[in-house]
C-alpha cells in the first residue's frame, strides 16, 4: 500500500518530489501541464533526471501524472480531438521520462454527439496514442467520473467497452475516485456496496486493474452528479467508509492519493495524517 497526495508543479518539476516527501508520501500525483492551458511545461532531460533521482532518494515509490480536463479524447469536434491526441502523446512521453508508473485520465465528454460515438472516439484515440508510444511501460489509468452531462466513465460499463476494444489493453488500468463514485450513485458508506463495486470493476476490466485510488471525501450528496471534493472524514462519505476502502484486500497493491482541498498550507498535512491513522 502506498499513500500520498496530489502536489503542485510550480517552480522546477523536481521540487514537486520534495513537497510530497515533506508530507511523508510514498506516492504522489502531479498534473502533466497547467490544468487550464495547452502550453507544455517543456520538460528537459536534466530536470527529468533530477526528478528521478529525488524520488528514489526520498522513497516516493509511485508517481502518477494526471492529464487535465481540457484534453478530451471523446469529443466529436475534429480540431480539439486532434489536438488532444497530440497533447496526450507528449504527456505519455514526458511521464515516461519522469519515470512515472501511471498516467491518469478522465475519459472525456461526448457533448454534441452520442454515447456510442464518444466511446468509439475514445477507443480510436487510445489506439493511436499507444501506437505512437509503443514500448513505454507507463500505464494509462481510466478514472471514473461523477456522471455530470455527457462525461464518460460514471458507469464501469464504459470501462468494460474500452478494455474490450483497445488493442493493447494490457497497458490500461483503473483509477477509482471515491468522491466521484459516490456522486455517481454508489453508496460506498455501506461495506457490502464497496465489496460489490470492487468485484464489479475487476469483472468488467481485469483482476488487479485498480492501481490508483483517488481518496477523497465528498461535499455533495450521493447521486448528485456534482464533483466537489472534501477533506478526509469531513464530507458525506465519512471517515469510517474511507477507512474500510483503504484497508480493503482488493486494494492491497494500490496507491491511495489525496485530491482534497488545499485551503491552508496545513491542509495536506492534516489529510495525510488522517489517512495514515486509518491504515489498520
Ligand atoms: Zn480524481
Amino acid at each position: 500500500m502506498f499513500l500520498g497526495v496530489h502536489v503542485s508543479i510550480s517552480g522546477k518539476i523536481y521540487e514537486s518530489v520534495d513537497r510530497a516527501a515533506s508530507l511523508g508520501c510514498s506516492a504522489m500525483q502531479i498534473f502533466s501541464r497547467n490544468p487550464r492551458q495547452w502550453r507544455q511545461l517543456e520538460l528537459g532531460e536534466d530536470d527529468a533526471r533530477e526528478f528521478r533521482k529525488r524520488r528514489k532518494e526520498q522513497g516516493v515509490e509511485v508517481v502518477a501524472v494526471h492529464v487535465p480536463y481540457l484534453i478530451n479524447l471523446a469529443t466529436s469536434y475534429g480540431p480539439l480531438y486532434k489536438k488532444s491526441i497530440a497533447a496526450y502523446i507528449e504527456d505519455m512521453q514526458e511521464a515516461a521520462l519522469l519515470g512515472a508508473e501511471y498516467v491518469v485520465t478522465h475519459m472525456g465528454s461526448y457533448k454534441n454527439s452520442t454515447l456510442p460515438q464518444g466511446l468509439k472516439a475514445f477507443i480510436a484515440a487510445v489506439d493511436e496514442i499507444f501506437k505512437e508510444t509503443k514500448g513505454l511501460s507507463v500505464k494509462l489509468l481510466l478514472e471514473n467520473t461523477a456522471g455530470s452531462g455527457s462525461w464518460l466513465g460514471a458507469t464501469f460499463d464504459h470501462h468494460r467497452r474500452i478494455f474490450e476494444h483497445v488493442k493493447d489493453s494490457h497497458r490500461l488500468g483503473v483509477c477509482l475516485d471515491t468522491a466521484h463514485v459516490f456522486e455517481a450513485g454508489f453508496d460506498i458508506r455501506r461495506p457490502q456496496v464497496v465489496d460489490m463495486l470492487l468485484a464489479q470493476i475487476e469483472e468488467k476490466t481485469r483482476k488487479g486493474a485498480i492501481h490508483v485510488v483517488h481518496l477523497n471525501d465528498s461535499m455533495t450528496p450521493k447521486s448528485s452528479h456534482h464533483d466537489r471534493h472534501q477533506h478526509i472524514g469531513k464530507g458525506l462519505i465519512g471517515g469510517a467508509a474511507l477507512k474500510y476502502i483503504v484497508n480493503h484486500p482488493v486494494l492491497r497493491e494500490a496507491a491511495f492519493i489525496l485530491e482534497t482541498p488545499k485551503e491552508t498550507p496545513h491542509s495536506d498535512g492534516m489529510n495525510m495524517k488522517r489517512l495514515r491513522s486509518m491504515v489498520a
